[in-house]
Formats: structure tokens, C-alpha cells, sequence
């Protein structure tokens, strides 16, 4: 393979960063973080210890009274500061996470930018806290809502965004004025870990960002423990439903709960083929299928035989010439997953979907991966087509490069298709009518919708939506949401004798 730059050059032992110091864990277990590239161990985590949690929640209490005293604007000045620091590593945050994730890395940039944006938004803090005021609600009598943080919240983060997600929420905490303690995801948890370096030295107080590294127990601590007062998770929905909705709900903690997805992809017989086609392209097989806003299921719409072979030929064509490898060589356009788990889900849901009657177009099993990576990790876009509607392949995440292609009648069967699903994140239509574009956003149940757009990646000052399977809470994570969830409305009503 190619010599390629990595900013790894030998395994990190992670530590855990704990009132402003690194700290190493008591803990004998420890897990290997292998880049699914290469098959070279990284780094080594901890799985923190029950007391080690306790450490940082109390840490992250004791330096809540003096943060949140601290003006919103001074706030903001520390994250002007960190953003500055992020620019400055921009480039190798982005190898680490292709290092830790496999993904390309032209998606690891993207990645870095959107967290970059998160803090850029929540640096807006003195206009977005703002509360507001009725002079004489009756004679006399003014009544105002402030906004105030609530204390320690956390965040229990998933694989596939291993820097971007946390950023979701851990800005506008900080910048309302909460303590934060982030729990990244065991599987690829080292830019979490230099992202806590810059958020050290953009000065950041002790306390007031902490990191604590491990898997479920270290989830399961701060689900009930009485000093979190607010939980943000990003996973798969059996985890995010029953285990930390339902926490949340028995602990009576504020919670956010971002979770799976079956996206549907819905195209029009008067789309744009060839933009449609690339834009299919990065939906279903960018991050190697491994995003919530990932196209799962691929809908051609109409009685039109001919056009639906021609679409369907176009797609597996451009497919089948995704180039396959290391995701630092900068030629690659798909890179490995995250995990052997993650292959051997994939494959068990292809042979699944060939058993259920779909036909395989396109097989990824054996992908031809260029450089001479191991096959460990590598799985190939696939594409089934004939697939119906209650197929496994079509019902359940695959969180892989398998595209289920399936047909409507027209746009109410479609829509009908879609609402079908127990998933709601990110469905989208691509048409040149503004009709069908309007009916469809009007009428399909998903959070996130795409109109000609395939990734349905709401910006930082936007929230990110979700909803049925998708979605466990009220207020979703960026823009006001997040600002409304981690501060509590208080209502002063005054009269002066
Ligand atoms: P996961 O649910 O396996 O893990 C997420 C986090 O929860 C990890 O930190 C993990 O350590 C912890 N966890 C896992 N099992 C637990 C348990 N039993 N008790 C307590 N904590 C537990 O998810 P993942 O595989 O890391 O991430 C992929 C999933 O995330 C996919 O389903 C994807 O759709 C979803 N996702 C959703 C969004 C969204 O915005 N809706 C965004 C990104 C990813």
C-alpha cells in the first residue's frame, strides 16, 4: 500500500479528562481501536470505572455555579477560541476520523466542517439565550422569561460520527451555560479525545467539559445518576428507546434521543437522471452506508417499465464503479466499515434478502478494494431489486452500502410506502414537480426531508429532526432546540409599590 500521512503513528493509550486534567483509568479492561483500513491497532480506551463516572459528574457539578455566572459573552469567547484551534488541526482531526471510522477523507473533512459550524452557531449565544417581556399585563405589572442552564448534562455518543455528533449538543450546553461530560463511542473514540486537548487549550475551565471513556456501564451510570439533569444520545433505536428513554423517563432527566433509520429515496419519472444518479450515489453509499440520513430504500415511482430500467441501470453502473480502499488516498470513494460486526450484519441482511425472493443486481461481498488494504472490513455496494415492502431488507437498518430498490404506482402509492415504515429520519423526493415536491413534504412522515437533495443534513442553526422510530423526545439536538433544551424558562412577574 501507498504511504500514506497518518497522524497515528503508534497505539494512544486514551485517558479520561476530568476537571481540566487527563487522568489515567484504574480499569484492567481495556479495548483495542483498530483502523478498519489496515487492520493496525491505534489506540487502546479504558472502560471507566463506576467511580471514575462519579468523578466527572461531580466535577462537572462543582464547576457548574461559577460557569453559569460566567457572561453568555465571555462564554462565547472561549468557543471563538476553540474554533480558531480547530481550524488550526482541521486537517488532522479529519485522518483521525478516517484512521478510527474508515471513512474517506473528503467525508472526514465534511465531517470536521459541520462541527466546526456547531460551535460557530452556539457561539451566537447572547441573541439566542434572549428572553422577552410584556410591560402591563395588567396595571402596573410587567412579566418576563428569563432562560437559565440547568447543571450537568451528558452525551452518549454512536460510531458513525465519531467527531461531528457530540458537537450536536456539547457547544450549546456550554455556551448556555451547563457542565458537559461526553461519553464517545468505544468503537472509534481518539478525535473526541483531541478534541478534548482544544477545548484544554482554548481554556475551557476545569470541570466544565469532561470526558469519560467506555461502553454500556458508563451509559448506564449516567442514565441514573441524580446530578445528570439531561441526557443526549445518538444510536440505534432498541438503545435509544428502551434503555435510555426509558431511564430518562423513570429519573425524570431531560432527554434527546436521535436514533435509527430506514430512509427512502423516492424518485420521479420527470427527475433529473444524471444529477439524481449522483446525488443517489453519496446518499446510499457515502460514510459506506453508515449514516442515519443514509438512503436505504430506493423507490422508483410509476407504470413506466422503460424508464424504470433505464434508472435502475444508471444506478448500479455508477455503483459498480465506486473505487474501494483506504479512505487517505485520496482517490478512494468508499472506504471500509467500521467493524467486522458491521460486515457481518451487512452480509447476514444480504443473505436474507436474497432468501426473501429480492434480486441481487449488484453484489458487494467480494469488492475489488484498491492498495492492498486487508478484506477484514470491506464490503462492496450491493443493489436487490423487486423488493416489497415487508421484506426484512426493506423494514430494518442495514447501516451498510445495500440499496433495496422497490416500486409505487405513483406518488400516493409512494408516500404510502414511506409512511409505511417504522423509521421517520430522512426521506426524500427527487422530481422537476413542484407539486409532487410539496405533496410529498407535506404528507411523508420523516424529520428530515430532501427535495432533489439526498443527504438531509439539517445545518447547525437548524434542528435535526426525526420522528416515529427515529426519534425519542420533544426538542431535537442544534440551532433553538438546543438552546430550549438545556435551559429552563423561568417567568418573573413585578410590580413596584
Ligand atoms: P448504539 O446504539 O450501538 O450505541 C450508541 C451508544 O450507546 C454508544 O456510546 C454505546 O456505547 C451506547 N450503548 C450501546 N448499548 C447500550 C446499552 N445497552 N446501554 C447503555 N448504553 C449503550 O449505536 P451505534 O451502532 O454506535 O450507532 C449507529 C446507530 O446510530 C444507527 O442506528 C444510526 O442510525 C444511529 N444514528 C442516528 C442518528 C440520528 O440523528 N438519528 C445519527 C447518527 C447515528
Amino acid at each position: 500500500m501507498a504511504l500514506l500521512e497518518e497522524p497515528i503513528k503508534k497505539a494512544l493509550e486514551l485517558k479520561n479528562y476530568v476537571n481540566g486534567e487527563w487522568v489515567k483509568s484504574a480499569s484492567s479492561q481495556m479495548i483495542s481501536i483498530v483502523n478498519p483500513a489496515t487492520q493496525q491497532t491505534i489506540a487502546r480506551v479504558p472502560m471507566s470505572t463506576e467511580q471514575e463516572v462519579d468523578d466527572a459528574i461531580a466535577a462537572a457539578k462543582e464547576a457548574f455555579p461559577d460557569w453559569r455566572r460566567t457572561p453568555p459573552l465571555a462564554r462565547a469567547r472561549h468557543l471563538l477560541r476553540l474554533i480558531d484551534l480547530l481550524e488550526e488541526n482541521f486537517e488532522q482531526l479529519s485522518r483521525i476520523q478516517t484512521m478510527e471510522h474508515g471513512k474517506t477523507i473528503d467525508e472526514s473533512r465534511g465531517e470536521t466542517r459541520r462541527g466546526i459550524e456547531m460551535v460557530e452557531t452556539a457561539a451566537g449565544i447572547p441573541s439566542l439565550m434572549m428572553g422577552y417581556n410584556l410591560e402591563d399585563i395588567a396595571s402596573g405589572i410587567d412579566e418576563y422569561v428569563v432562560y437559565q442552564p440547568l447543571g450537568v448534562f451528558c452525551h452518549i455518543a454512536p460510531f458513525n460520527f465519531p467527531f461531528m455528533v457530540p458537537l450536536w449538543f456539547s457547544p450549546f450546553a456550554l455556551a448556555t451555560g451547563n457542565t458537559f461530560v461526553v461519553k464517545p463511542s468505544p468503537r472509534d473514540p481518539i478525535s473526541q479525545f483531541k478534541l478534548a486537548e482544544l477545548m484544554d487549550e482554548a481554556g475551557i475551565p476545569p470541570g466544565v467539559y469532561n470526558v469519560i471513556n467506555g461502553g454500556n456501564e458508563v451509559s448506564q451510570r449516567l442514565l441514573e445518576h441524580p446530578d445528570i439533569k439531561g441526557v443526549t444520545f445518538v444510536g440505534s433505536t432498541p438503545v435509544g428507546r428502551d434503555v435510555i428513554y426509558r431511564k430518562c423517563g423513570e429519573t425524570g432527566k431531560r432527554v434527546i434521543a436521535q436514533c435509527g433509520a430506514k430512509n427512502f429515496m423516492v424518485v420521479m419519472p420527470d427527475c433529473d437522471l444524471q444529477k439524481t444518479i449522483a446525488a443517489l450515489m453519496t446518499s446510499f453509499f457515502g460514510n459506506t452506508g453508515q449514516r442515519c440520513l443514509s438512503g436505504a430504500n430506493l423507490l422508483i415511482v410509476g407504470k413506466d417499465d422503460a424508464f424504470c430500467k433505464k434508472f435502475l441501470d444508471a444506478f448500479v453502473n455508477a455503483a459498480a464503479n465506486i473505487k474501494i480502499g483506504y479512505g487517505l488516498d485520496d482517490s478512494v470513494q468508499m472506504g471500509p466499515m467500521q467493524s467486522p460486526d458491521g460486515v457481518t450484519r451487512a452480509l447476514g441482511y444480504i443473505e436474507k434478502g436474497i432468501k426473501e425472493g429480492a434480486e441481487l443486481l449488484l453484489d458487494g461481498r467480494k469488492p475489488r478494494i484498491i492498495g492492498g488494504c486487508p478484506a477484514e472490513c470491506f464490503v462492496g455496494p450491493t443493489v436487490f431489486a423487486g423488493v416489497k415492502p415487508e421484506m426484512t431488507i426493506c423494514r430494518e437498518e442495514i447501516f451498510g452500502p445495500v440499496a433495496s430498490v422497490l416500486r409505487a404506482r405513483d406518488l400516493d402509492e409512494a408516500i404510502a410506502i414511506c409512511n409505511g415504515s417504522a423509521f421517520g429520519n430522512g426521506d426524500a423526493i427527487f422530481t422537476s414537480s413542484g407539486k409532487s415536491a410539496r405533496e410529498f413534504q407535506y404528507r411523508v412522515e420523516s424529520g428530515n426531508v430532501g427535495i432533489n437533495i439526498g443527504i438531509t443534513a439539517p445545518m447547525a442553526f437548524f434542528p435535526f429532526g426525526g420522528m416515529k422510530d427515529s426519534f425519542f423526545g420533544v426538542l431535537h439536538g442544534q440551532g433553538r432546540d438546543a438552546v430550549r433544551f438545556f435551559t429552563e424558562s423561568k417567568v418573573v412577574i413585578q410590580r413596584w409599590f
